[in-house]
Formats: C-alpha cells, sequence, structure tokens
C-alpha cells in the first residue's frame, strides 16, 4: 500500500528497542511488533506455540526462523491498521530479513540500529527486574525501588526475566554477534538504514528517531 510505513528496529538486546517502539508505534499509528513479547505471551499462555518455544527462550538461543516468522507472518495479515508496521527483535536472522522483504513486497523498509555500549548493555539487562502483579520495570541499577525487591506502585514481588540472568545475558549478546549483527550489512547493502546512538536518555534516542520515521515515508505524524 503506498505511504505505508516498515521500520524495523535493530540493536542488541537490551539497547532500548521496546520501549521506543512502543512509544513510536503511538506516534505513528504503526502496529508494533514485537517477537519477543508474542513468544513470552505464548509460554505464559501455555500454547503449543509457548511449550515449543520455552526452553530455547530461557536458555537464550534464537527460536527457529519458520515458527518466528510464521508468527510474524500471521500479525501482518491479521492486522488492517494499514499505516504500517514497526518490528522490534524481528529480523534477527538474515533469512528473516528475506523472509520479511517477501512478505512486505508492498511496502519499503527502513532498518534503524540502536547502538549501546557494552558495559551499559549488561547492566540495563542483568539490573532489569519487573513487578509480577502490574508489570512496571525496574532497574537495580538506575532505577531502584524504594523497598528491595518489592513494588513502589503495587507493593508486588519484583521479579527478574530467567534470560536476564548473567550467564544467559553473554549467551543472548554472543548469539547476537554471531546471527544478528549481519543483517545490519543486509539492510545497509540496500541503503535503507541509519544508526542512532542509544547510550543517551530515552528522550533524546525517540527524538533522533522520530526525524528518521518521520522522513521515511510521505506521511506525517498524528501529532
Ligand atoms: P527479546 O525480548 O526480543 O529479547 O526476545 C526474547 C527471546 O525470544 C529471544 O532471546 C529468543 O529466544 C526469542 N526471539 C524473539 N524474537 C526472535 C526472533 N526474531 N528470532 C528468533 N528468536 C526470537
Amino acid at each position: 500500500m503506498l505511504g505505508r510505513k516498515g521500520i524495523v528496529l535493530l540493536g542488541a538486546p537490551g539497547v532500548g528497542k521496546g520501549t521506543q517502539a512502543k512509544m513510536l508505534a503511538e506516534k505513528f499509528a504503526l502496529s508494533h511488533i514485537s517477537t519477543g513479547d508474542i513468544l513470552r505471551d505464548a509460554v505464559r499462555a501455555g500454547t503449543e506455540l509457548g511449550k515449543n518455544v520455552r526452553q530455547v527462550m530461557e536458555a537464550g538461543e534464537l527460536v527457529s526462523d519458520e515458527l518466528v516468522s510464521e508468527v510474524v507472518r500471521e500479525r501482518v495479515l491479521r492486522d488492517d491498521r494499514n499505516r504500517g508496521f514497526i518490528f522490534d527483535g524481528y529480523p534477527r536472522t538474515v533469512a528473516q530479513a528475506e523472509y520479511l522483504e517477501k512478505i512486505m513486497s508492498d511496502t519499503p523498509i527502513h532498518a534503524i540500529n540502536l547502538h549501546v555500549d557494552e558495559e551499559q548493555l549488561l547492566k540495563r539487562l542483568t539490573g532489569r527486574r519487573s513487578c509480577s502483579g502490574c508489570g512496571r520495570i525496574y532497574n537495580v541499577y538506575f532505577s531502584p525501588p524504594e523497598k528491595e525487591g518489592i513494588c513502589a506502585v503495587c507493593g508486588s514481588e519484583l521479579v527478574q526475566r530467567k534470560d536476564d540472568r548473567e550467564e544467559v545475558v553473554q549467551e543472548r549478546l554472543r548469539v547476537y554477534r554471531q546471527q544478528t549483527e549481519p543483517v545490519i550489512a543486509f539492510y545497509k547493502a540496500r541503503s535503507n538504514y541509519s544508526a542512532v546512538d542509544g547510550n543517551r536518555d530515552v528522550k533524546a534516542v525517540f527524538g533522533d528517531l522520530c526525524k528518521i520515521v518521520s522522513s521515511s515515508s510521505a506521511e506525517s505524524p498524528l501529532r
């Protein structure tokens, strides 16, 4: 469809793709497709897909291209908010990038790579905790709750994602370097690629991303 946006947010685990993708989706009325969120929901709900992917996710490995691409295809077909899509955590392999090009053949894709220094990444991931009640996110290094391990909003216990444990984080970063970094070259070769420094606060990064998304097709933001 003419004027429809297809934005791919690239970057290592912990660069802030999820936070930024949610904000961009709202501002530009795009459908936000986070494969990590979809797969985690499936695990929580105990569906067939969830049972198939749970162990792989907990080990920090990649789910197979076939399973993930099927999940994405379904979402793209199902979603009729046709201003476009923002993909977060997909594609993570060159095979996935090629598949996305096929199913989005009518929509030009612009890839944006968020880069954050490794030391910062480790703290963002291993320090992340979420509330088991309301889902609010904390970080023990950057935004700790007043009372250790307890949500300041609803008083529930804070929990750590299994794949945010130090040894799994190291594995996720290894997998990223080996399998996902080549996706950057894939998009660079197509000249539809931008890079943004993610080592800054959320607002500054968001400002840069908005400029890129705005100019990625003829459409303007909603506000
Ligand atoms: P994320 O929340 O994006 O870090 O994803 C959490 C986990 O879900 C990853 O470590 C993978 O096990 C799995 N996953 C998410 N997206 C993909 C993808 N595009 N390809 C393969 N596995 C994925």
